[in-house]
């Protein structure tokens, strides 16, 4: 039976993504998009210049409001509270039912929450939303005392972003340094000194517990028996996925909704995109569920090509970036697993760090102000072009050239 009908739980990039390929592919039948924040915007700006005040909500649109009628798109503002995979359908806050061929869902995930006292208090911050972002702006202020936990990618962007409005910030994560599974030992040192070197005062430690008094000041307890004063906490220490509705329903979940490499659920009218979505190969194993941008684009280009019929397109190896101190990080590939590291200095500073796996081959890439080299990196990793640790290590040799 052809495909009349498509709706979309999320209005993210990846739900987004879905429905713009879905046009762009040619598919002429219904798309809705439900999502209770209206029409779609951008995530990572929320803790770079959407925070910083350089960019204002309609800036950080994925597209211009009238995209939607001019696409035949409709966006509907309310939260999907129940899935039927029977009929399909989705039964929204309303009350109303929606039918469709078929269903995608969306749905992002939720901050992840510190599992101890004091956790759950509602002034203690979080950031996915465009709100979250307005309310965390409201608060920095100079001299505010910002405690961060988490100093992965989004604490550590909030921790730089701060800085600006005159904030005393500390940063408290229990790993010295955070994110050598992203970019690598060595430069994850790089980058973990910088906070210190830009006057963050950073804290290795386990928090234990927070507490608020009458006049708004959090104490966050450490593990060690020391404790830190601070007028505004943020945790950002990732997200849950947003399994509930794909549960309920009996869909398959395991920390993330499961899908097939073409996105496609344990229900075959049931896909799931982006940062919820876990894949499944078809041997049975389980990929680690990711929650970068590029992700969430790839897998609603992936669910539009698979709910037409058309080939699955390639992708290639994983990329993400973030931004803080005013340097640009980018990683591409896997940094995780057997094999070699590699390094690359400038002036005796690492710029990049690479990891060829047991069979010779590089399996993943990192780098500080190197796009370039990253998406060289990108090349040689997808098209398996064999590479020397001589080659990598040495900064006068242009990847570029190797990657053809
Ligand atoms: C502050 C911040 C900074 C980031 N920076 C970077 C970065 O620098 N680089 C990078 O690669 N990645 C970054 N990311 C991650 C990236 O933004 C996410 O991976 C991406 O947004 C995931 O897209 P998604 O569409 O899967 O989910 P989301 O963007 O979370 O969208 C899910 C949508 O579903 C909606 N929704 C939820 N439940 C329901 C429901 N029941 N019914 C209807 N709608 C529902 C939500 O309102 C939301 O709009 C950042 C994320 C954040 C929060």
């Amino acid at each position: 039976m052809a495909l009349e009908s498509v709706i979309i739980a999320g209005g993210g990039m990846a739900g987004f993504t879905c429905a713009k390929e879905l046009r762009s592919r040619g598919f002429t039948g219904r798309i809705s998009i439900v999502d209770p924040e209206g029409v779609p915007y951008d995530r990572p700006p929320l803790s770079k210049d959407y925070l910083l005040g350089t960019r204002d909500a309609a800036q950080i649109r994925l597209i211009e409001a009238e995209w939607f009628e001019q696409n035949d798109i409709e966006i509907i503002t309310s939260t999907v509270v129940g899935l039927d995979t029977a009929a399909p359908a989705v039964t929204l806050a309303d009350g109303s039912v929606h039918t469709a061929d078929k269903i995608v869902l969306a749905t992002g995930g939720t901050a992840r929450r510190l599992p101890i006292p004091g956790g759950q208090l509602p002034t203690v911050l979080e950031l996915r939303t465009r709100k979250d972002a307005d309310h965390l702006r409201s608060v920095l202020r100079e001299g505010t005392r910002l405690a961060i936990v988490g100093a992965g990618l989004i604490g550590a962007e909030v921790a730089s972003s701060a800085l600006s409005f005159g904030a005393e910030v500390t940063l408290i994560d229990p790993v010295d340094p955070p994110l050598i599974p992203a970019v690598g030992e060595v430069l994850a040192h790089r980058l973990h000194r910088m906070h210190a070197q830009k006057g963050i005062t950073v804290i290795t430690g386990v928090p234990t517990g927070i507490s608020v008094d009458n006049d708004g000041v959090h104490t966050v307890e450490l593990a060690d028996g020391t404790s830190v004063l601070a007028d505004v906490v943020l945790v950002g220490i990732g997200i849950v996925a947003d399994t509930g509705l794909a549960s309920t329903a009996g869909l398959e979940t395991d920390n993330g909704i499961l899908v097939d490499p073409s996105q496609r659920t344990s229900h075959p009218d049931i896909y799931a995109i982006g940062d919820t979505a876990r894949t499944r190969l078809p041997d049975g194993t389980l990929l680690r569920r990711a929650e970068h941008w590029e992700h969430a684009m790839n897998t609603g280009v992936t669910a539009a090509a698979a709910l037409l019929g058309q080939d699955l397109p390639e992708h290639g190896a994983s990329w993400f970036w973030s931004d803080r101190h005013g340097v640009h990080v980018e990683g591409v590939g896997s940094m995780l697993g057997a094999g070699s590291q590699v390094i690359r200095e400038r002036d005796g500073i690492p710029v990049a760090a690479f990891r060829i796996d047991e069979q010779g081959l590089l399996a993943g890439c990192a780098a500080i102000d190197g796009g370039m080299l990253v998406r060289a990196a990108r090349r040689i990793i997808d098209r398996k072009k064999p590479v020397t640790g001589e080659q990598l290590a040495d900064p006068d040799v242009d990847l570029k050239k190797l990657a053809r």
